[in-house]
């Protein structure tokens, strides 16, 4: 397994890959992240994982400052999945050259995250763009965990470049949390609290299946979460599932949510 720091290193080390998957990430890596190397193993000859936090997609600093980082043990899983290459820039590396054209988003897409976390895909997209730039992958794999982001990735980076980005299905706990490096930051309470919550909204989905006025169950599923979680949920909606328009049914359309327990925002669709 190679490790690669510098941007120039990439082109050397790259130089004789053909169909490389890559796989970008902020580390702290889980079985979600070892899902989509593996998906990529599969599907590509070579495979390099990217571990970034990326300053621009934080709204919040104190969210930045205390995201969770485990480099170590990362470098233990992606060896022992065999991955050829790992590439840890710094800030410098992927932010030295100034954009020529500012990533600006289109008031229809700025809904769910894009409405609560100013700039976030604005920062997303940017990085995506450079890393894409930097490493020229024949194909991105993604987890739909981060559903929204993976649209609108994918819509930027398939116009601009050759690469495809491949979507991964969210890999989830036996509780169904979906796996997230954020899920370190909560004590057990507040994880099984988190694995209810995702119990729940599986079993609203099939609930909703054939029902046609949803704004006032979505309205009141709302408030029981609120008063039997105490949580501050930023949005619970359901749009459709290839253009996140707002859906007046669970047909074609997925829910989703956004909420804080104890500061820690997690997010999730079903
Ligand atoms: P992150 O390190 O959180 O930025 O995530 C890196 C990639 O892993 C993104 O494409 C995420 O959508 C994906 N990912 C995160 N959690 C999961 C999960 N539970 N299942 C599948 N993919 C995931």
């Amino acid at each position: 397994m190679k490790i690669l720091l510098k941007n120039k290193d990439i082109n050397e080390a790259l130089k004789k890959v053909s169909n490389l998957g890559f796989v970008p990430t902020m580390g702290c890596l889980h079985r979600g992240h070892e899902y989509l190397i593996k998906q990529s193993k599969r599907k590509c000859n070579q495979t390099l994982v990217s571990i970034f936090i990326n300053p621009t997609q934080f709204n919040n600093k104190k969210d930045y400052l205390s995201y969770p980082k485990n480099l170590n043990k990362d470098l233990n899983i992606l060896k022992k999945l065999k991955v050829n290459f790992v590439y840890i820039p710094n800030k410098k590396e992927i932010y030295s050259l100034k954009r020529k054209k500012a990533i600006i988003l289109k008031n229809e897409n700025k809904v769910l995250c894009a409405k609560f976390r100013k700039g976030h895909f604005e920062g997303v997209i940017d990085v995506m763009d450079r890393l894409t730039n930097i490493i020229k992958p024949n194909k991105i794999f993604m987890g739909e965990k981060d559903y929204q982001q993976l649209l609108l990735v994918k819509k930027f980076i398939e116009k601009k470049y050759e690469t495809k980005i491949i979507s991964c299905k969210t890999v989830r706990d036996k509780n169904k949390l979906a796996l997230s490096s954020r899920n370190q930051l909560l004590n057990k309470k507040d994880l099984i609290k988190a694995g209810k919550i995702a119990k729940d909204l599986f079993h609203f989905k099939i609930f909703l299946k054939n029902k046609k006025k949803i704004k006032n169950l979505l309205q009141q599923k709302m408030e029981l979460f609120k008063k039997n979680f105490d949580i501050k949920i930023d949005y619970l909606e359901i749009r459709k599932k290839n253009n996140l328009k707002s859906s007046s049914t669970i047909k074609n359309s997925k829910i989703f949510i956004a909420y804080f327990i104890n500061k820690v925002r997690l997010i999730d669709n079903f």
